[in-house]
């Protein structure tokens, strides 16, 4: 399966199994919008709470804010997001589409890496083991030009991006030769810088009605809070305030599904350290945050640092945690060292000090801010897509299953009497209300017993318990597992002790 037929899959997947719906479809949907379906609440529950509990609950020096998605205009302003949250937009005008000028240079950029890649790939068949990649690339005289060019392109975007010099990014894309991937045509008009942050209406006359923005990023509610928690909480630096929430961005481009939305959830934490030591909680979030990606034990080979070119305003050291999507490798994360940009701003637009009392130092001063942000929408897509699979069984049948990690899985067990009558059902019941009160568990007895097994697969179930006529005798259940398909026989009373060893989300945070 190639990875186009991957992502079509994943969509139509999500949707068959109530994971996303495209928002209010009924009226044939909302551009860049979507719903989450019974399941897929759940598993963004479970994403959620799982990064809660890593940021939160595992460091004593980190704490949660749960702050208003509207916020005072004057926010926007200080945050630099009134002026400047604009993306560079160009048209076609035969296919009349519109692109981001940024990401089309990337997009070109990132294909010639994939030449490269591929011509040292077949290389690397040709000479065998004594094959140095490394120096391949830099003395093929082809597999260089390739690598060149997409480093120039990049450094000449990033030069004419910081210069806001429009003009030179229209040039590079007309230079380059990149063409619109729907007309193939090279006719493109100026490069537009547009802001995307929607705006809104607060009161009831129109005369008395202020302008409001949606949020479009979580962190903001965090800076202007800074000082409300850092003294109610009585927190020393180094400190972190953590929050989960939608914000929201009038994309330009929005074609990859949850990948882009226009509404969206972040999961976002601000680190408040002392001027100076930045860079060095910079790279030990880097770490950190990659480490929690790999504790859900995808393939490392899913991930990759990007680290920034163009430092956004407000940072002096950026890098993304990129993602293997079925559409190539993208932004699933970013580590930010913001400076003290956010909090200088806001002390000089609001007039209030925003300064931490450093007892140790015995002076006052603006922290520093090391940001991880990721979105909760992406981090749905990786999970989902990776853990999509089709396999054919030794009976030639064929299933899906989504391999999620046990702890995430949105249904974590399905209690399946096997027989509809014979007391079976009442037994079912029994362990059913056991299981739910810790974990959310489903009763089901419709069909064969196959065909229920395949259902739970296709949604990520891990274990399916069987209840038989053995049962009755002995009291035991058969317990099947979701990646091995084994089925074991063990003792009703032993199931719970059992199910947690696999799907507490403490066995997740110990790794
Ligand atoms: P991109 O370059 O892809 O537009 P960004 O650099 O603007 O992303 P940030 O401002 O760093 O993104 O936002 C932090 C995180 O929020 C991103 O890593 C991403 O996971 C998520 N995010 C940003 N924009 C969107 C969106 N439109 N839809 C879903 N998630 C998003």
């Amino acid at each position: 399966m190639n990875q186009d037929e991957l992502f079509k899959k994943v969509i139509s997947h999500a949707k068959e199994y109530g994971f996303v719906f495209p928002s209010s479809e009924i009226y044939d949907g909302l551009s860049a919008v979507y719903d989450y379906g019974q399941n897929g609440v759940e598993l963004k529950k479970n994403i959620r709470d799982y990064w809660w509990k890593s940021m939160v609950q595992m460091h004593e020096n980190i704490v949660g804010l749960d702050a208003a998605i509207f916020m005072h205009p004057k926010t926007w302003d200080a945050s630099g997001h009134t002026s400047a949250f604009n993306d560079p937009l160009i048209d076609n005008k035969d296919s009349k589409k519109r692109y981001r000028a940024d990401v089309l240079v990337e997009d070109y950029a990132e294909k010639l890496r994939l030449k490269a890649a591929k011509e040292i790939e077949k290389a690397a068949k040709r000479f065998g083991e004594t094959f140095d990649a490394k120096l391949y690339a830099e003395t093929n005289p082809r597999v260089k030009n390739y690598l060149d060019e997409a480093e120039e392109s990049v450094q000449r975007l990033a030069r004419s991006l910081n210069a806001e010099d429009l003009d030179d990014v229209k040039a590079l894309i007309e230079e380059k030769g990149i063409v619109c991937p729907l007309s193939g045509s090279k006719n493109w008009t100026e490069v537009r810088q547009f802001n995307l942050m929607f705006s809104t209406q607060m009161g009831s006359t129109a005369e008395g009605a202020s302008k409001l923005y949606l949020r479009p990023e979580t962190a903001q509610g965090i800076f202007v809070n800074f000082l409300n928690v850092q003294k109610t909480g009585r927190m020393k630096i180094p400190f972190g305030i953590a929050q989960t929430g939608k914000a929201f961005r009038n994309e330009i481009v929005a074609r990859q599904f949850i990948f882009r939305m226009r509404e969206f959830e972040q999961m976002e934490m601000q680190f408040f350290v002392r001027p100076g030591e930045e860079l060095k909680w910079y790279e030990y979030w880097k770490e950190k945050r990659l480490a929690w990606h790999k504790s859900l034990g995808i393939d490392e080979s899913y991930y990759r640092f990007h680290d920034h070119e163009k430092l956004a305003h407000y940072a002096n050291a950026a890098s993304d945690i990129e993602f293997n999507f079925p559409f190539g490798f993208k932004e699933l994360e970013g580590i930010h060292s913001r400076t003290d940009f956010d909090l200088k701003a806001h002390e000089e637009h609001s007039g209030k000090k925003l300064q931490f009392f450093d007892p140790d130092l015995g002076e006052s001063y603006i922290p520093y801010v090391v940001e991880t942000s990721i979105g909760l929408d992406r981090m749905f897509l990786a999970l989902f897509s990776s853990s999509y699979r089709e396999e054919i069984l030794e009976d030639g049948s064929e299933r899906i299953v989504l391999k999620l990690p046990m702890p995430l899985a949105p249904v974590k067990a399905a209690i399946l009497p096997l027989v509809k009558k014979d007391g079976l059902p009442e037994i079912s019941r029994e362990i059913l209300s056991e299981l739910q009160l810790e974990y959310s568990v489903q009763y089901d007895e419709k069909d064969a017993i196959g065909k229920r097994y395949r259902r739970h697969d296709a949604i990520g179930t891990p274990f399916c318990i069987t209840v038989d006529f053995q049962t009755k005798e002995d009291g035991t259940v058969t317990l099947r597992n979701r990646d091995t398909m084994q089925q074991e026989r063990i003792k009703r009373e032993d199931l719970a002790s059992e199910l947690a060893k696999h799907l507490n989300m403490s066995n997740l945070l110990k790794k």
